[in-house]
């Protein structure tokens, strides 16, 4: 009898248990482990490439109309010969037999410009006209229809004394190159008109063509300058970037953009080191020099807009233009002037002689670098001279004065005159006559 109840309870136990198991479903099988996720890293941004102060990521793409312009020999001379004095470049340019490869600056990133082969050179796109493709012009206007934009250099007026081309000797007036560049352009504007030219002045008055002003570049001279630059360092960056670096990209914005003249003149006057402004020291020496673009050194080649304008500029082909109409007017100069040329030290890294002419040198400025077409760059004079100084001082006159002991023209009427001549004689000798 307690076997038969014994067994009934473990029936009555297993059936309990029975049913608790089907209740609770089946068995759960501990779950698999997770597959490991794989986090993709956001896409790292392209380093920028390095550039000049305010300068730009060029566009490369705009180098594309200059496809098939140029044979391979005439990039290669015009690269080794005018445009660069180092060896730098060959970091950022290979030259192939049908293309040369160019760092754009952006890692892994090239352009390619495929050259023309012989005889199938197809034409350089450009705005400007060289002297060859002005029409014929009267032997007593030979520039006529020749768009000429006079760009007179620096801003002057108030802002002389802060773009640091102002100085005075003694109890005279000072000087100041941004004033003495408008009066010579205003006295050579209606001369070039009277020769036929269309002519504009890239700057009629002592005002800055840009708008920025310094106060509006006190960020940008703060990333330019390193921690531990002296006090005042900050402020004169600021200046430099308005009156040089602005000013000089909202005048090539005008000159490209708006003017499209067939030739811009940059007109200058030099100086020798000056010391103190306000009692400038004198030196006994006068010089001339033009100058043309070129002579990119090895640190403006690694620069990726300089790189892309310095291509630009030779594949725009105005070297041989600009190199023409200044060895012209350098002679006409040199010879109504009476001054000799300027010689930079041997070895300069940033200049080379051109065409060994004594006169005419190549160097990479802001404006003749952004102008689009060919530019006359004029450095004649010497600020801080005691042959110029007094005829500075003397300001603008008709005929002659008794100056320094000897009856001389007006420096100014000189400088004027001597383009004028200079012009009249590239034109009327290289361009086709009217009948
Ligand atoms: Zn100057």
């Amino acid at each position: 009898m307690k076997r038969l109840l014994a067994i009934a309870v473990l029936l009555a136990l297993a059936g309990i248990a029975l049913w608790w198991f089907i209740r609770q479903g089946p068995v759960a099988l501990p779950k698999p482990p997770a597959p490991p996720v794989t986090i993709t890293p956001p896409p790292v941004p392209p380093k920028p490439p390095a550039l000049s102060e305010l300068g730009e990521t060029p566009d490369w793409s705009q180098l594309d109309m200059f496809q098939e312009t140029i044979t391979r020999e005439d990039f290669e001379r015009l690269l080794t010969t005018v445009f660069t004095t180092g060896e730098g470049w060959r970091a950022f340019i290979t030259i192939g037999d049908q293309d040369s490869r160019i760092r754009t600056g952006i890692e892994n990133e090239e352009f390619i410009l495929r050259f023309a082969s012989a005889g199938n050179v197809k034409p350089a796109p450009r705005m400007w006209r060289t002297t060859a493709e002005l029409p014929p012009a009267p032997a007593n206007k030979p520039l006529e229809g020749l768009r000429i934009a006079i760009d007179p250099g620096h801003i002057g007026g108030q802002w002389a004394r802060i773009e640091e081309r102002w100085l005075k000797v003694g109890d005279t007036p000072p000087v100041c190159e941004g004033d003495m560049t408008l009066l010579v352009s205003q006295l050579l504007k209606p001369k070039l008109e009277a020769l036929g030219a269309k002519v504009f002045l890239v700057r009629e008055n002592s005002e800055p063509i840009t708008k920025l002003r310094p106060a509006d570049l006190m960020q940008a001279a703060a990333e330019t300058i390193s921690a531990n630059s002296p006090p005042d360092e900050l402020r004169k960056t600021a200046e430099r970037l308005f009156y040089r670096t602005a000013e000089i990209r909202a005048r090539a914005e005008i000159v490209n953009h708006t003017l499209k003249p067939d030739l811009v003149l940059c007109i200058h006057f030099n100086a020798d080191p000056w010391g103190d402004c306000e009692h400038a020291t004198l030196v006994n020496r006068t010089h001339l020099h033009l100058l043309v673009n070129g002579a990119y050194t090895d640190e403006e080649t690694a620069l990726a807009d300089q790189r892309q304008a310095m291509l630009d500029k030779l594949l725009r082909r105005t070297h041989e233009e600009e190199t023409q109409v200044s060895a012209t007017v350098a002679e006409v100069f040199a010879w109504r002037s009476g001054l000799p040329p300027f010689l930079y030290p041997p070895g300069a890294k940033n200049v080379c002689q051109v065409d060994g002419n004594p006169y005419l040198w190549a160097r990479n400025l802001l404006a003749n670098r952004l102008y689009d077409c060919p530019v006359v760059y004029m450095e004649p004079y010497v600020m801080n001279s005691v042959i110029d100084h007094p005829r500075m001082i003397a300001g603008d006159y008709e005929g002659l004065r008794e100056i320094s002991g000897k009856q001389q023209p007006s420096l100014f009427r000189e400088y004027a005159d001597a383009m004028a001549e200079g012009l009249a004689k590239h034109y009327a000798e290289k361009r086709a006559k009217a009948n």
